[in-house]
């Protein structure tokens, strides 16, 4: 059992089964909406996945393009949130409680990194998606 956490505790959720390896986005979407040079992002299917609290508070914001992201309202951590297929959750490895015991196989949208950010060694390394990504 993985558990996981906004910042003010206003939601809370569990993991009980198989998570994938993170991925960090480098975009300058993910930059802004997360301040920092990346998100770190896992993946779990909807069977794993369980809200213990603050699921009807989330915010969301949906921007012109298609991006979508999900946060609490209340200190603003970014929340996880179904993949546009609605066969698994993407979350932000920032938010956990636990150790998920995974590290960064790949790093995204490299393409658009900051200047003074950088990627970790031995991780793979795309441009834009990839090739297990979901759009
Ligand atoms: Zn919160
Ligand atoms: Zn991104």
């Amino acid at each position: 059992m993985i558990r996981g956490s906004c910042l003010c505790r206003g939601y809370q959720f569990e993991i009980d089964g198989r998570i994938s390896d993170l991925h960090r986005c480098h975009c300058s979407i993910c930059r802004k909406a997360t301040g920092a040079g990346a998100i770190a992002i896992l993946a779990t299917a909807v069977k794993s996945f369980k809200w213990v609290c603050g699921e009807d508070s989330i915010q969301k914001y949906d921007r012109p393009g298609g991006w979508t992201t999900s946060f609490c309202p209340t200190c603003g951590t970014p929340a996880p949130h179904l993949s546009p297929n609605r066969k698994v959750w993407s979350i932000p490895a920032g938010c956990l409680d636990d150790d998920p015991g995974k590290h960064v196989a790949e790093h995204i949208f490299v393409g658009s990194i900051a200047s003074w950010d950088s990627v970790s060694p031995g991780a793979a390394e795309y441009d834009e998606w990839g090739p297990d990504d979901q759009g």
